[in-house]
């Protein structure tokens, strides 16, 4: 099952934001979000999944700076 991965970046205040997802192939025949999925004509409802799974964060990289919230005292 395919699954979007959040890429996040951490700031030293604690913050975290989101920067980009990014989704990652199960690279399954029986999935229908797949680039994999099956190109001949079969009961894809019945068969296949339908849907991606959970998405799954990253903190990509954790700055020693904080936020542009948090700088603005927003
Ligand atoms: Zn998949
Ligand atoms: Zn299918
Ligand atoms: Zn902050």
């Amino acid at each position: 099952m395919c699954y979007l991965l959040h890429i996040m970046v951490g700031f030293s205040c604690g913050h975290i934001y989101l920067e980009r997802r990014q989704k990652v192939e199960c690279h399954s025949k029986t999935c229908a979000v797949s680039a994999s999925h099956e190109r001949q004509e079969h009961e894809c409802e019945e068969k296949c999944t339908q849907r991606l799974g959970n998405a799954q964060e990253l903190v990509r990289e954790s700055l020693n700076y904080i936020c542009d919230r948090c700088r603005l005292g927003a």
